[in-house]
C-alpha cells in the first residue's frame, strides 16, 4: 500500500456499507459566475444519482467536479475505494488518481467522441482500457472485446472498425462497452442519451438499465430528460441556478413534486 494512500476508513454502522462518495458543501465559480452552490449528499454502493434540472442549472459542472474533471472552489469529496480507503478527490497523488481512473471508474461522455479513441479500431478502444488495468495477452484481450461487443449490441465483424465507421448509436454503446469492460464501481454519466435521435435513445435507455442494474453499478447520472431520469434513477437531485432545490426517490420526485420548480419541470414546461 502506498504511504499517500492511507487517509482514513470511513465509520459504517454494522451490516451497513459506507457510502462511496460523501459531498459536503460543494461550489464551484468560473470567475464571477456561478457554476454550484453548497451541494452536499453521500452517493451508496449499487445506487443510480440522477442529476435533473435544465440547460445551465448546473448539473455538468456538479458531475464533472464529483468525477475530480477540476477543482470545486471550496467543499470536499470523499471516495471510499475498493479497499476501503476513503480519499479525498482534491489532493489525491497522481499515481492514485491514475489507477482509481484506469480501475474503478468510468465516464461517459454525451459525445462519443469526447469518450472514444476515433482512430483506434472498436477492439483497440476497448483493449486499451483493459491494457490499462494491466491486462498483457492479446488473445484474453481480444475474446473480452468481442464478448462487450456482443454485451452491447454490435456485430463481431465490426471490431476492427474505426468508430467513424459507426451510427452515432453504435458509437455510444462503444463508449459505454470502453467504460463498462474494466469492471468499474462508479460510472459518471452526462446526458449519455442526450446526442441521439429519439428511436435511438430508447433502444440505447434499454440497454444501459439492463447494463447498470445486471453489474449493480454505482452511478452518477445527469439528464435533463426526466423520462431517462425515471427509469434509471434511484434517487433524484433537482438543480436550479446552481443549487439543488428538492431530492428524494425518483418516484417520490417526479409523481409528487413538492418544490414549484420541480412542478414546472415535471409538468414539462422548462424541459427539452
Ligand atoms: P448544465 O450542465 O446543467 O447545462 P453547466 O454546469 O454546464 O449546466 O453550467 C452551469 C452554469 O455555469 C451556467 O451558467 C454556465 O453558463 C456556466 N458555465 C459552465 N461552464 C462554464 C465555463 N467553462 N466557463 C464559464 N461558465 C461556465
Ligand atoms: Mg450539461
Amino acid at each position: 500500500m502506498m504511504p499517500d494512500e492511507i487517509s482514513r476508513r470511513t465509520e459504517a454502522l454494522p451490516g451497513e456499507e459506507p457510502a462511496l462518495l460523501q459531498v459536503e458543501g460543494l461550489s464551484h465559480y468560473y470567475g464571477e459566475r456561478l457554476g454550484c452552490r453548497d451541494i452536499s449528499f453521500d452517493l451508496w454502493p449499487g445506487e443510480v444519482l440522477g442529476i435533473v434540472g435544465e440547460s445551465g442549472s448546473g448539473k455538468s459542472t456538479l458531475l464533472n467536479l464529483l468525477a475530480g474533471r477540476f477543482p470545486p472552489s471550496s467543499g470536499t469529496i470523499r471516495y471510499r475505494d475498493a479497499e476501503g480507503l476513503t480519499h479525498d478527490i482534491n489532493s489525491l497523488s497522481e499515481a492514485v488518481r491514475r489507477r482509481i481512473l484506469r480501475t474503478e471508474w468510468g465516464f461517459v461522455h454525451q459525445h462519443p467522441r469526447d469518450g472514444l479513441r476515433m482512430r483506434v479500431s472498436a477492439g483497440g478502444n476497448i483493449g486499451e482500457r483493459l491494457m490499462a488495468c494491466g491486462s498483457r495477452h492479446y488473445g484474453n484481450i481480444r475474446s473480452t472485446a468481442l464478448d462487450w461487443l456482443e454485451r452491447v449490441e454490435i456485430a463481431a465483424d465490426r471490431i476492427d472498425d474505426r468508430p467513424t465507421a459507426y451510427s452515432g448509436g453504435m458509437q455510444q454503446r462503444l463508449q459505454i462497452a470502453r467504460n463498462l469492460v474494466s469492471g468499474p464501481r462508479l460510472v459518471f454519466m452526462d446526458e449519455p442519451t442526450g446526442g441521439l435521435d429519439v428511436s435511438v435513445q430508447a433502444k440505447l435507455l434499454d440497454l444501459l438499465r439492463q447494463l447498470v442494474r445486471g453489474l449493480g453499478l454505482s452511478v452518477v447520472l445527469v439528464t435533463h430528460d426526466l423520462a431517462v431520469a425515471r427509469l434509471l434513477a434511484h434517487r433524484l437531485i433537482v438543480m436550479r441556478r446552481g443549487e439543488v432545490v428538492e431530492s428524494g426517490l425518483s418516484d417520490q420526485v417526479l409523481d409528487d413534486p413538492h418544490h414549484p420548480y420541480t412542478q414546472l419541470l415535471v409538468s414539462s414546461i422548462l424541459q427539452g
